[in-house]
């Protein structure tokens, strides 16, 4: 009999134990072995929450805290807005970390560390003591850089959607709402930023879909960086030949504020520009805990690690990965390089507490796959490999690729990573 192991909170200031209500293939949940939490349930924290507890042959007690209750991917989350998807096609529950993997499940916060004590203190006011503790919290947003937004309604008006929810249901609504006749403004913070293709991305679906069904409405782009970030000229390609009179990019567009009252963007150099739906991707940072906890050290905005381990820079035996760190060289923030993250950490946190030394010579891939229609798809690859003698990631070269064309096979092959992937860190 399989038992429910999301935890809901538990009374303030008690100490969460794991439970041990194992299932499936998760023969033990590590009685007294070491204890692992994880925070955060995304592309780094639930691949490392698995391949923990697999790689210890379910020997270390794994206890993951997140507060959501199912996993919402962003990657193919611009197909929702572009309505070639649903919300379904991008949800997974978390039961298989519970009955396959044994992964002991605690819907809440995590707001503070005592990374002396060890130990971290939940939004409920529990607690829950760890021998490692592994962060993966993704970003948050540098929202102190646009005073217009911090007024009432404001972030429910003008829409981010850069973390999949109920922000990319909204914003798809916003674009049916819109005439036809009308624009779609997006403004791209300076790299380095969540998924670097990822804008151009929504451009051609918004673009699709303003094809489609109001061919003529306008997709403008508010580029910060001085050209497209990613897969530029097969972006450009797409534009002026497919959305031809619908896309117009514009570079070196700095936001410095939004006038969300007069529907209007304003940025350091250029004219205000007013449109009907405003979408606006902030500046952004590690995830709020990491922050606050003093993890991010480079610039106050994101955190250093030992690439080896993923142990933080600040604090022993507290990993950090995903979105969060400061990347190496040519590493993108993606959620394929998140989930390598994760096995390379779980990997040298088993080693860690099982008295071994981690691997030397990790090696992460990547691949971002782009929608530039409905079924056509673009790729760039990478391979990175741990340099010693430099003490970080350098990319391999002629590792990786990009494709020469958009085109349905590459389509199909972006679906089949996407199941994939999912399968990978969540299955
Ligand atoms: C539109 C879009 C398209 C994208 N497309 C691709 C793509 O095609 N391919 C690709 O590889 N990547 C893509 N990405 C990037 C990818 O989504 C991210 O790089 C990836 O999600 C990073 O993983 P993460 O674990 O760092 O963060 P996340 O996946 O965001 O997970 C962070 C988790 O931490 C939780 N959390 C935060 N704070 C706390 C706390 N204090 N306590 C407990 N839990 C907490 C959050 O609820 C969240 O679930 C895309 C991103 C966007 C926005």
């Amino acid at each position: 009999m399989l038992r429910r192991q999301f935890v809901k909170t538990v009374g303030a200031g008690s100490v969460i134990a794991s439970s041990g209500w194992l299932s499936g293939c998760a023969t033990t949940g590590g009685g007294n072995g070491p204890k692992v939490v994880v925070v955060g349930g995304g592309f780094g924290g639930a691949t490392a929450a698995k391949y923990v507890r697999m790689w210890s042959d379910y020997k270390i007690n794994v206890t993951l805290v997140e507060p959501n209750a199912s996993f919402v991917s962003c990657p193919m989350s611009n197909l929702v807005i572009g309505g070639v998807k649903t919300m379904a096609d991008i949800t997974t529950p978390y039961d298989n970390l519970t009955k396959r993997h044994g992964v002991t499940m605690v819907r809440d916060m995590v707001t503070t560390i005592d990374a002396e004590k060890r130990v971290v203190k939940l939004a409920s006011g529990a607690e829950l003591p760890y021998d490692r503790l592994i962060l993966s919290p993704g970003v948050d947003f540098m929202w102190e850089t646009l005073p217009g937004m911090a007024q009432a309604g404001a972030k429910d008006k003008v829409l981010h959607a850069w973390k999949a929810g109920a922000q990319t249901v909204a914003l798809r609504k916003q674009l049916e709402a819109m005439p036809d006749g009308g624009v779609y403004a997006m403004t791209i913070p300076l790299a380095p930023y969540r998924c670097p293709p990822g804008p151009y991305e929504r451009a051609c679906q918004v673009a699709h879909y303003f094809s489609q069904a109001k061919p003529k409405s306008k997709v403008l782009i508010l580029d910060a960086n001085d050209d497209v970030t990613s897969k530029g000229p097969l972006f450009k390609k797409a534009w002026a030949e497919r959305y031809k009179g619908i896309v117009e990019y514009r570079s070196k567009h700095t936001l410095t504020d939004v006038d969300v009252a007069g529907s209007t963007l304003k940025f350091d150099f250029n004219d205000p520009v007013k449109a009907d739906v405003l979408n606006v991707i902030p500046g952004m940072r590690a995830g709020d805990l990491a922050v606050k906890t003093g993890l991010a050290t480079a610039n106050k905005r994101w955190c250093e690690v030992d690439f080896l381990t993923f142990e933080s820079k600040a604090a022993k035996n507290v990993h950090v990965l995903g979105d969060s760190i400061q990347i190496a060289p040519g590493m993108p923030k993606s959620g394929h390089m998140a989930n390598q993250h994760g096995k390379t950490c779980a990997a040298a946190v088993v080693a860690l507490l099982t008295g071994k030394v981690p691997n030397a010579n990790p090696i992460y891939n990547n691949t971002c796959y782009s929608f530039v229609s409905a079924e056509d798809v673009v790729h760039v690859a990478s391979v990175h490999r741990y340099d010693a003698e430099k003490k970080t990631m350098v990319t391999v070269p002629g590792s990786g690729g990009v494709s020469s064309s958009a085109n349905e096979l590459e389509g199909r092959f972006a679906l089949a990573w996407a199941s994939n992937i999912w399968a990978d860190t969540l299955a």
